[in-house]
């Protein structure tokens, strides 16, 4: 065996999160070897939010185009999958190629070893045959990949996941999808505008049962607009496939048939891979345990979905900064030979003032304003604890909620103006402390929410507030005055 090759970090898994981490520890000059068994970015870009989203933005525009009825005259619609395809394939993946994002990479200073990585015993890690020992640290950035439920027959079946759903060329007649969250929906109903015949089937009682159940009410609405059945508190028992389709069979004897079936139940970490226990972490977890500078163990941080803290590439590219500056702080400290762990600083030792840097400027992971956008239209946004998480913590509850056809820019909108704004405060702190979003822009509406969560803005100075008229979020303000 080669002797290991003395690095200052190796980064492991380069998605989202790992790559925002090692791209900017190579440019603030240390020696970093990233690894990624895969395609460097991740799955956001090539099977993820980019081309997800640019599937919403093609059937929205085929939504709109359907609502020139009645509000502009007619528009004949004749939907065709082949641009969409064309665009994930040649714009947004390259055709599922990562010749560039490597190139960002390495141009920033950064080795790439394309590989499987895993622990070998404290700060080391391996690629195949080769070591890289690691002086300042290692982060874990390895993702999650489908959870795909063990139910009957399903295993033996070419059931798609979202990768396929995602590089599909050509559109099924139907398709089944099992999960009702967020990417079970948005993908369902972008199928749907194109002409696929859709049901979704939902264990659970409600879809998107995450979330405020307002927002699953005009969620399952919208989308049986779009001509998708929806199945609640179905949960499937058997799947078989008979060369041409699919058969879902539901508990209670409900059956279900089309040509594709869509598992989209959720996603899992996948430790067992990671040579944890030769560092003496547990991989029998669901997700790796992280402090708030994402600390796993000593010299070992992670980054994005493996952390379990939201699935999200905001929460990646959040947590990747925090990440960089402590790693970079341990990096000062160890070259000035002040205390790496950076105990003595965090408790307001000597060693935080000292020529290693303080541990004070490292900020500390805070998920209270983590936002989160279902894209389907009318867009899902939320902000915080829904108004059940509230009253379950013991938190003095108030509610306010305007629905959006019933304000000024939603009564102007008309066809497809569905949605709210919903706000949960803490009446004895006076504060917002979650908020959803629902409408045409509910995602970009929630951004006023987001700081107000973030920052605890006073429910009175949000009261006091000057709101544009006739916007979407004016519905804030008619929220705040429907909780006094
Ligand atoms: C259909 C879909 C739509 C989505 N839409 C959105 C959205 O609109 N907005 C949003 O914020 N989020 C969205 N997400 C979630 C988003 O894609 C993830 O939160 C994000 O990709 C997480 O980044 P990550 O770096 O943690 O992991 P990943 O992107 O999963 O990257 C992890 C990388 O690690 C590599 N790896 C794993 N193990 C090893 C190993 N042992 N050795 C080497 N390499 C390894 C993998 O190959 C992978 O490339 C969506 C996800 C899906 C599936």
């Amino acid at each position: 065996m080669a002797d290991p090759e003395l690095v200052d970090v190796v980064v492991v898994g380069l998605g989202v999160g790992g790559e925002e981490v090692a791209g900017r520890l190579a440019e603030a000059g240390l020696s970093v070897v990233g690894v990624e068994r895969d395609l460097v970015g991740g799955e956001c870009p090539y099977w993820g939010c980019v081309p997800s989203k640019m599937m919403i933005r093609a059937a929205n525009a085929i939504a709109e185009a359907r609502r020139v009825d009645g509000l502009a005259g007619s528009a004949e619609v004749r939907p065709d999958w082949a641009p969409v395809a064309r665009r994930i394939r040649e714009e947004a993946t390259d055709t599922w190629d990562d010749t560039v994002a490597v190139q960002r990479f390495t141009g920033k200073g950064g080795r790439f070893v394309r590989g499987a990585a895993r622990l070998d015993g404290p700060g080391r890690v391996r690629v195949g045959e080769r070591v890289f020992q690691a002086r300042h640290g290692i982060v874990l950035g390895t993702g999650t990949r489908p959870s795909v439920p063990p139910v009957d027959g399903l295993a033996d079946t070419p059931y798609w996941t979202n990768r396929q759903a995602i590089e599909v060329e050509e559109l099924p007649e139907s398709l089944l999808v099992l999960g009702g969250g967020a990417i079970g929906l948005e993908l369902a109903q972008v199928f749907a505008r194109f002409g696929v015949r859709v049901t979704v089937v939902e264990a659970l009682d409600r879809v998107l049962a995450v979330e405020e159940p307002e927002a699953s009410e005009v969620a399952a609405a919208a989308l049986r607009a779009d001509g998708v059945e929806i199945h609640t508190g179905v949960r499937a028992e058997r799947v078989s496939h008979d060369g041409q389709g699919f058969t879902l069979r539901g508990a209670g004897g409900a059956e279900f048939t089309a040509d594709r079936l869509l598992v989209v139940t959720g996603r899992r970490a996948h430790l067992d891979e990671l040579g944890l226990d030769t560092v003496g972490v547990d991989a029998g977890r669901r997700y790796l345990t992280v402090d708030d500078r994402l600390h796993v163990t000593e010299g070992i941080w992670a980054v994005g979905d493996v952390t379990g803290e939201g699935a999200f590439t905001h929460v990646a590219m959040y947590q990747a900064g925090i990440v960089v500056a402590d790693v970079l702080d341990h990096a000062r400290r160890a070259d000035a030979g002040a205390d790496p762990s950076g105990t003595a600083s965090a408790t307001g030792g000597a060693a935080g003032s000292g020529a290693g840097g303080s541990a004070r400027a490292v900020p500390r992971a805070d998920y209270r304003a983590l936002p989160r956008v279902t894209f389907t239209d009318p867009e899902v946004g939320a902000v915080g604890l829904t108004e059940h998480q509230a009253r379950e913590r013991g938190v003095n509850v108030q509610v306010g909620l305007a629905r959006l056809p019933s304000s000024a820019r939603g009564w102007i909108h008309k066809a497809g103006n569905e949605g709210f704004v919903k706000l949960v405060a803490d009446a004895d702190e006076g504060v917002l402390i979650g908020a959803t979003s629902v409408g045409p822009a509910g995602g970009e509406v929630l951004s006023a929410l987001v700081v107000a969560v973030h920052a605890a803005v006073p429910l009175a100075r949000l009261r006091q507030m000057i709101y544009a008229y006739p916007t979407f979020h004016r519905a804030i303000e008619d929220a705040l005055r429907d909780m006094s």
